[in-house]
């Protein structure tokens, strides 16, 4: 019987879906866009929280980035 790792990680680590320019703001329908900038090396980590600054109300989103094809 091995019991050497489980699977309850909150988030594995690795490489992110990269987020969109632009999301809409859940609050007003406006276009919220990406403040945030992309790292260096272009691979963003799951579990990187990035913002979102919407346009029109001007109020602030925080995204946690998901992995891949989620
Ligand atoms: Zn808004």
């Amino acid at each position: 019987m091995s019991n050497n790792s489980d699977d309850s990680d909150e988030f594995t680590s690795g490489r992110a879906e990269a987020p969109s320019e632009s999301i809409v703001c859940v609050d007003c329908g406006g276009r919220a866009h990406l403040l945030s900038h992309p790292p260096e090396d272009g691979v963003w980590q799951i579990g990187e929280v990035v913002a979102y600054r919407c346009s029109d109300c001007r109020d602030r989103w925080d995204i946690v980035l998901a992995p891949e094809g989620e």
